[in-house]
């Protein structure tokens, strides 16, 4: 007898998920023409990779930065997730007092004295005594700051989707700590449209 079930695909550009139902049950057709239920498990489900860094991008939908939402989620060994951050101001301090905005003549003005990064917050958010020898999936390649964060908790790897500050100064500050640090990064290679 068929089955429902429900599956998610995640897309950026919606930025919402999007749930759809679909007849889950597998199918063979048999030599003798007959279709029978299949007795071998699905092939395409979605990967380790894939599942952590799409739990990264959900997490950076709580975000209330309004332009730049950034999520980031700490794996262990064991594949199970032990963090997850996204960027906001510091607790207890209000996100309607403090601003959000980019460019004003007094930095003080601006977010960046103040926010605190996806990374930052799932390192300390983490359920776990330590966050030793982890892997974290961030949307965006960590600035310098967060870049001694993971080098500070002894994170082994980051895997990130963009890159798009490569060439700053930050970021390049950032590949030479890690390089030095010997962690290691590298740009995801998923299925899922972020
Ligand atoms: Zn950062």
């Amino acid at each position: 007898m068929a089955t429902k079930q429900k599956s998610s695909t995640y897309h950026k550009s919606s930025k919402r998920v999007r749930t759809e139902v679909r007849d889950a049950t597998p199918r063979v057709r048999e030599s003798n023409g007959e279709i029978t239920e299949n007795n071998l498990k699905r092939v395409d489900y979605l990967s380790w990779e894939d599942y952590f860094m799409a739990v990264a991008f959900l997490s950076a939908q709580r975000s209330k930065d309004p332009s730049s939402q950034v999520g980031a989620c700490i794996v262990n060994e064991e594949k199970k997730i032990v963090g997850i951050g996204y960027n906001g101001m510091p607790i207890g301090c209000s996100d309607d007092v403090l601003p959000w905005r980019r460019k004003a003549d007094d930095e003080l003005d601006t977010k960046y004295p103040y926010v605190c990064h996806a990374e930052l917050n799932a390192i300390l958010n983490k359920n776990s005594s330590d966050v030793k020898g982890c892997t974290m999936y961030v949307a965006l390649f960590p600035c310098n700051e967060c870049a001694k964060l993971v080098i500070q908790s002894k994170i082994k790897e980051v895997v990130y989707v963009s890159n798009k500050y490569h060439d700053t100064a930050g970021v390049t500050a950032s590949r030479k700590m890690l390089d030095l640090a010997g962690v290691k990064y590298r740009a995801v290679n998923g299925r899922i449209q972020y």
